[in-house]
């Protein structure tokens, strides 16, 4: 028996195949939008051609090791009804309305479960810290990548809203009149903390010695511009996190996604700035993710066991 675990994300589908105890055995990674690829007409386009390829690929792997496909766990960006296994709506995907748990599971013939990647993410890094002996029940997990999300964990279970829709705290605003972010809002904190906002205002600012937001983030401390972009990414996440802790109450705030693997470059200033806005309170703990870049992926796996997935449609 073999899992296929798919990580939908606007750049690239990253996929995984695990056996029954959760070992990789084999990875895949494609394009959203492959150079040159034509849309084929079909629900979810292009993207959805991409997870199919995706799947096909990690499928045949499964086969030629002598394993039977039990399950695929997909997740997605955007607005996700895990429920009905329907992307409701992911622009970066061309999605509105996209039931993808249904035709992937007609598609492959196997039970199909999605979810949200950062409450998928949630999911992993739950299982993680309950292994590690830390508390599971009031987290709040922040994956910072292309963009920022944040999935609230009260109570020991995953919040997700009347639509959906909860935990998308990169579009909560904390600059007044702030720069303009895509989602239509002025100031919110993925405009100025997230990997790529993070790259295009350094060199917006004049920044030329860093190629990537890795880069940006290693200048720190020896690059004025670098210093004050930087400044600004953790000055925005520390004032989302304290309107966080302020309404929630949590035991710890868990940092992951890609610019996460900054660890204490990021880490350490974080709880310096919440520190002192929280004079009034104690502070959560805020922590690096355990299971850093890949928890969609491993979040993903663990949906295939989880209650709500979707058969196959059986032919009549
Ligand atoms: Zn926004």
């Amino acid at each position: 028996m073999a899992v296929v675990a798919v990580d939908i994300g606007g750049t690239t589908v990253k996929g995984a195949l695990f056996d029954a105890d959760g070992t990789v055995l084999d990875r895949a990674t494609v394009p959203t939008f492959p150079v040159g690829a034509t849309d084929p007409g079909l629900p979810g386009g292009v993207a959805l051609a991409a997870v199919t390829a995706l799947v096909d690929q990690l499928a045949a792997s499964a086969t030629a090791s002598g394993r039977s496909l039990s399950g695929i766990g997909l997740c997605s960006p955007g607005l996700v009804d895990a429920e009905r296994g329907r992307v409701a709506l992911a622009v970066n995907l061309g999605w509105a309305d996209l039931p993808v748990a249904e035709l992937l599971a007609d598609r492959f013939g196997v039970p199909v479960a999605l979810d949200h990647d950062a409450r998928a993410a949630a999911r992993a890094e739950r299982a993680a810290r309950g292994a590690a002996g830390r508390s599971v029940d009031e987290f709040v997990f922040i994956p910072i990548g292309t963009g920022i999300a944040a999935t609230i964990v009260t109570g020991g279970a995953i919040v997700h809203g009347a639509t959906g829709g909860a935990g998308e705290f990169g579009h909560v605003p904390v600059v007044p009149g702030g720069e303009l972010c895509t989602c239509g809002q002025r100031g919110c904190v993925e405009v100025y903390a997230s990997a790529g906002n993070v790259l295009r205002r350094y060199r917006e600012a004049g920044g030329s010695l860093a190629a990537n937001t890795r880069e940006v983030t290693e200048l720190v401390g020896t690059d004025p511009v670098a210093d004050r972009v930087w400044h600004d990414a953790v000055d925005a996440l520390a004032t989302g996190v304290v309107m966080l802790t302020a309404v929630l109450d949590p035991d710890a705030i868990v940092i992951g996604g890609g610019l996460g693997e900054a660890g204490e470059r990021l880490l350490a200033p974080l709880r310096t700035a919440v520190a002192e806005r929280l004079q009034w309170r104690s502070v959560p703990a805020i922590e690096q993710s355990l299971v850093g870049a890949g928890a969609g992926l491993a979040g993903a796996a663990l949906l295939v066991n989880s209650p709500v997935h979707h058969p196959p449609v059986k032919e009549p």
